[in-house]
């Protein structure tokens, strides 16, 4: 899984499947089934840390007919859940629609977007979602309205009780639908859109350590009321003041350039990453009494 994940870690899958029609989906589920194995639905990798002994179940991955951008017409999009995000977002953009522009950064698919609801920049996935349509437990299609999709920070129906082994609460993403609004309507031109993400881009650069493997933020904001500046909300304050920016279990780093992210510095395990995650929480919760939530993924056995 080494070769699927943005840590750049993980150990291999029993089973890898790539599903490109609903078809050869429906067919390694079966697979799976009949094996008496679980399995789990892979986006991009980048938000995931997989153990070093892999995964005892069936990984798919979509692609082919779940990586299509349907133009519905006056903002209206149907986008495949293996779709990239940041092609989806620079195709709204090209097409001078604003609400998703600023996430062409992020490095995950349409799914694994929608799975955590994905945000950057003051702009978050759910916001312009109106509908997501899922393969459920039992192999039947449904269209959830984005009510029914529960989103709020960085979680989703889909992502709820998750027990931190990428549960999908037995609902595949397929594909979801989203409204934008016209940059005009808001006063804005494309080329304005795209200075804006030229920003985002440019804040990306300077602020995370994107020359080595990530799964980006480590950690979750803390909820709002747990401290009183929106720099506080962040766990790179905590982390920082905490003296941990720099501190290694193995070859996982803390990243001296942004605190809530842990870089694999060459040749790290998987346990190093979990290990040096446990003791950041650690760390903080002695010193400021916070406790610091977990935003990546664990997947197998660790
Ligand atoms: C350098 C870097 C920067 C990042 N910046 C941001 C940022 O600004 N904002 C942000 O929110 N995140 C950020 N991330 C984290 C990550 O890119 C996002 O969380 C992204 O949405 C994960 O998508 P993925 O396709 O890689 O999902 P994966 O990591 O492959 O999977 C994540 C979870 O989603 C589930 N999932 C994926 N697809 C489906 C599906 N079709 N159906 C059901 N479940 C599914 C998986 O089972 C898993 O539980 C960053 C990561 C990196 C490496």
């Amino acid at each position: 899984m080494s070769k699927h994940t943005s840590f750049r870690v993980g150990g291999p899958a029993r089973y890898f499947v790539k599903a490109d029609s609903m078809e050869s989906l429906k067919n390694a589920l079966s697979f799976a089934r009949e094996k008496h194995l679980p399995h789990f639905i892979l986006g991009n990798g980048t938000n995931l840390l997989v153990a070093d002994k892999g995964y005892d179940g069936v990984i798919i991955s979509l692609a082919g007919d779940f990586s299509e951008i349907l133009d519905l017409g006056n903002g209206k999009f149907k986008v495949g859940a293996a779709t990239p995000l940041g092609r989806f977002a620079r195709h709204t953009l090209k097409q001078g629609y604003a609400g998703i522009h600023k996430l062409a950064g992020i490095p995950g698919t349409l799914g694994g977007a929608v799975y955590m609801n994905a945000g950057a920049y003051g702009q978050e996935i759910g916001q312009a979602c109106t509908g997501v349509t899922v393969l459920d437990a039992v192999g039947n299609t449904r269209e959830l309205s984005a009510d029914e999709c529960g989103f709020g920070y960085r979680r989703s129906v889909f992502s709820n009780g998750n027990s931190g082994a990428g549960d999908d609460n037995g609902k595949i993403i397929l594909a979801a639908t989203f409204q934008l609004q016209s940059a005009s309507s808001q006063g804005l031109t494309a080329a304005d859109l795209e200075a804006e993400l030229a920003e985002c881009m440019a804040k990306r650069k300077a602020t995370q350590p994107l020359n080595k493997p990530n799964a980006g933020s480590t950690f979750k904001r803390l909820e709002v009321g747990a401290a009183e500046t929106p720099a506080q909300l962040a766990p790179g304050y905590y982390i920082e003041q905490a003296g941990l920016k720099g501190y290694r279990i193995g070859s996982a780093e803390v990243s001296t350039l942004h605190a809530n992210f842990i870089v694999n510095a060459g040749g790290a395990t998987a346990r190093d990453i979990k290990s040096l995650s446990e003791y950041v929480q650690n760390k903080v919760s002695e010193k400021f009494r916070i406790e610091l939530k977990r935003e990546i993924i664990l997947l197998g056995k660790f």
